[in-house]
């Protein structure tokens, strides 16, 4: 029976692992759930499958929650709350939180000795050294839950880091893909939201829009893999059907396959090393009839090269970058920004970083929320000034 914590259970990945869950209550015994603000979900799922510790972010909830579930559950709150999730006895930590909260309760994890499944990529883009020192220092797994990042680890099953030249992500190219600059300038917040192969969260639907994901995957690459960034490639392939690819010395090429539906990368993490049968359709080639790929195209969703520019740019920029990126999502989702000022905003805040930063490392917890406050104020002086100067603000009359 394997233990598991799940890190953001009523989010997209913690009902996707749930979901795989039921399917094997034999093999998967559910330990504690930490949710954000969906209360009563999590008093559903704390019922279906008994953990012994929930987490909630606001504590003014707890007695609430105390009193629907019972002694037997104990019943926490805040970032106190995320820690006593992700340090219960566990085999394994889903981490399904979203963005930069989620970094300090999987270093947590790591130290109690808890293997990791990692869906919350910002854990590894903000702090990827750092994350895998403790990993190897605690001999725990990290096991990618993003779907890019489980393809190349079953690619790489049985291989070894020297053999491998090129680890190849693939790229749906977002909603936006095929839209003209002029088209993307008046994007809504709805058709950015509007991904064509996968149903994900809100944050990390705007990402896949301006491909600010990926790049935030090639970062992840970079730490996960201990491969550098320049030998991490993006591949444009719509279908969504090869998820990414590792090239070998020897110019071999391993690819995996299959219908997008992230329950098949959580049933990957949950199960490893073995594998577990998932009840889902079946891949038909011959049906598909054909696979397209095409480069990225850097001019029309400039995010991408800002990961790059930003991994080769100083230990603290990726972390600059994805905080910079969050303040801009969320402003975006607020319709306080059109869609092309995300860009715009990251890069501002990630040059603004480098131009008197560049040699700065990171080496602990604190050095990496610090970068992370840092950016966020500068973003949203970026903004404030954005909202003095512009019509920027009235982005949803005019889309
Ligand atoms: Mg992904």
């Amino acid at each position: 029976m394997k233990r598991l914590a799940i890190l953001g259970s009523t989010g997209s990945i913690g009902e996707q692992t749930l979901d795989v869950v039921v399917g094997h209550p034999d093999r998967f015994k559910v330990v504690s759930l930490a949710a954000g603000r969906r209360v009563d979900r999590l008093v559903e799922q704390a019922r279906q499958f008994k953990p012994r510790v929930v987490s909630v972010v606001d504590p003014a909830e707890v007695p609430a929650i105390q009193s629907a579930l019972g002694k037997e559950v104990e019943v926490v709150a805040g970032d106190a709350g995320l820690i006593a999730v992700a340090t219960e006895a566990a085999d394994l930590v889903v981490a399904g939180l979203v963005g930069a909260v989620g970094l300090n309760p999987v270093l947590a994890a790591i130290r109690a000795g808890h293997s990791i499944g990692l869906a919350n990529k910002e854990v590894m883009v903000m702090a990827g050294a750092m994350v895998r020192r403790e990993a190897e220092l605690h001999g725990v797994d990290i096991i990618p839950i993003d779907s890019e990042h489980s393809a190349i680890f079953q690619c790489l099953v049985g291989s070894r880091t020297s053999e491998v030249e090129r680890l190849i992500l693939t790229c749906s190219g977002g909603p936006f893909r095929t839209w003209s600059t002029t088209q993307i300038e008046a994007a809504t917040v709805e058709q950015a939201l509007a991904h064509p192969n996968w149903s994900m969260g809100d944050k990390i639907s705007i990402d896949s829009a301006t491909l600010m994901n990926k790049g935030l995957e090639v970062i992840e690459a970079r730490w996960l893999f201990d491969v550098p960034a320049e030998r991490v490639d993006v591949v444009v392939h719509p279908q969504s059907i090869v998820h990414s690819l590792v090239e070998y010395c020897d110019r071999s090429v391993m690819a995996q396959l299959g219908l997008p539906d992230m329950r098949v990368p959580i049933a990957v993490a949950l199960a490893y090393p073995n594998r577990i049968e998932l009840d889902l359709p079946r891949l038909d080639l011959a049906e598909l009839g054909r696979l397209d790929f095409e480069q990225p195209d850097r001019e029309k969703f400039p995010c991408l090269g800002l990961a790059y520019r930003a991994v080769s740019g100083s230990e603290a920029a990726p972390a600059v970058l994805n905080a910079a990126n969050e303040v801009a999502v969320a402003a975006f989702l607020e319709r306080r920004i059109r869609f092309l000022a995300i860009a715009a905003l990251n890069e501002a805040v990630l040059e603004s970083h480098l131009a008197d930063h560049r040699g700065e490392s990171v080496d602990t917890l604190e050095a990496v929320l610090e970068a992370d406050a840092w950016a966020r104020g500068a973003a949203n002086e970026w903004l404030a000034k954005r909202d003095a100067t512009t019509d920027f603000g009235s982005a949803t009359a005019s889309a």
